[in-house]
């Protein structure tokens, strides 16, 4: 069974010692730097000269500085950059400023598992992995809650990483939902999966094509949107209290049994083996190269995947009606409807 870690596991005096320079202020930057601010530890946030994060940080009270000067008085180095230009600015500006014995705290394994890092033999290397997007990590830490975590130690030359991880841990809210023990190449492999095969991917496709059957067939598309995609929200939340059989429970025994005869001729044991070779491209490392190969190049498929997923009808139907439900509103602040960006 997982090895899982709770808050009375983990000492928070352990990093509350420590001098932390949280490099980026994203989605996932901003809540572990207020996080750890609010959970008493001394944190500066490190921004490239002329980033539009540097006032949203600075009206929080939190400390901006260079990422090279945040680096040089740290004890304790987050990177919580984008994915795709972590090793360059771990190559620029953190390793050359690093004091003797800093230790590097990850929030995704990608640099470390696909070898775009490679840390100093003398850095304890630790990862701090919500599962759960930025703006939950830091809503559910104010209202008293937390975002689940899995933690993993990839160096301990101090001997003292796994002890500082979940003191890291229980200080972003992370304990308060329960850590669970893992490994960098588990954790990179399995995040991945799941937003590619499940989470992301899998759900985006499941609800257009959904979509598209329906508006195809002629019915009405603010009808499709509402069969497609608001309801999941509903069902999902009956999955997260209960578990599948919870859903089942609460839907009508002919929505019950359509579930059965229909959802294995929807997703169709070819759906599992298509799955099978997703995962394998994560293993062998060719969805990694594809991502920075073409972040390398100035990102022009990314780009192209991105315009062409906005300009699907069912967001302009989705545009419409959500104007219309007041209370499906969009509570985090910097997100621009209608921009993937
Ligand atoms: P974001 O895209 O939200 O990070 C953007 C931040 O990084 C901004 O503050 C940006 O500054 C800054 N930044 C970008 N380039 C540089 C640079 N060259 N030097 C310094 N700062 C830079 O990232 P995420 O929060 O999505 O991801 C961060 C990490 O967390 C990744 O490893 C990701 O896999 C992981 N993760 C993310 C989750 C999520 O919810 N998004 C969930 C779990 C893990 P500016 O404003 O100037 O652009
Ligand atoms: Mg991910
Ligand atoms: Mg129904």
């Amino acid at each position: 069974a997982a090895e899982m870690f709770y808050d009375d596991d983990a000492d928070l005096s352990l990093i509350q010692g420590r001098k932390v320079a949280v490099i980026g202020y994203g989605s996932q930057g901003h809540a572990h730097a207020l996080n750890l601010r609010d959970s008493g530890v001394d944190v500066r946030v490190g921004l490239a000269e002329g980033s539009k994060s540097r006032a949203k940080a600075e009206a929080e009270g939190l400390r901006v500085l260079t990422v090279a000067e945040a680096v040089k008085e740290a004890d304790v180095v987050v990177i919580l950059t984008p994915d795709q230009v972590q090793r360059t600015v771990y190559a620029e500006e953190i390793q050359p400023n690093l004091n003797e014995g800093t230790a590097l705290v990850f929030g995704h394994g990608f640099n470390i598992r696909f070898g775009y890092i490679l840390p100093e033999a003398g850095s304890d290397v630790l990862m701090v992995a919500p599962k759960g997007p930025g703006h939950l990590v830091r809503r559910e830490y104010t209202d008293g809650r937390g975002v689940p975590v899995i933690v993993a130690v990839e160096q301990d030359p101090s001997g003292q990483a796994w002890d500082l991880a979940k003191s890291y841990a229980k200080a972003i809210g992370g304990l308060r939902a329960g850590g669970i023990k893992t490994t960098f190449t588990e954790e990179t492999e399995t995040d991945l999966f799941g937003e590619q095969a499940v989470l992301c991917g899998g759900a985006s496709q499941l609800v257009m094509y959904g979509f598209e059957t329906l508006t195809e067939a002629g019915y009405q598309p603010e009808v499709a949107y509402f069969e497609c995609l608001h309801e999941l929200k509903l069902i999902v939340d009956l999955m997260i209290e209960g578990g599948i059989a919870k859903q089942r429970w609460s839907i009508s025994d002919t929505a019950e049994f359509g579930d059965y005869v229909s959802g294995p001729r929807v997703i169709s044991p070819e759906v599992k083996d298509n799955m099978k070779a997703v995962l394998a491209d994560i293993q062998d490392g060719t969805f990694a190269k594809r991502f920075i190969d073409d972040q390398d190049a100035g990102a022009p498929e990314f780009k192209r995947l991105r315009e062409q997923g906005a300009q699907h009808p069912i967001e302009a139907t989705g545009r419409k009606l959500r104007g219309l439900m007041s209370w499906v509103k969009d509570t985090d602040s910097d997100y621009v409807e209608g921009s993937a960006a």
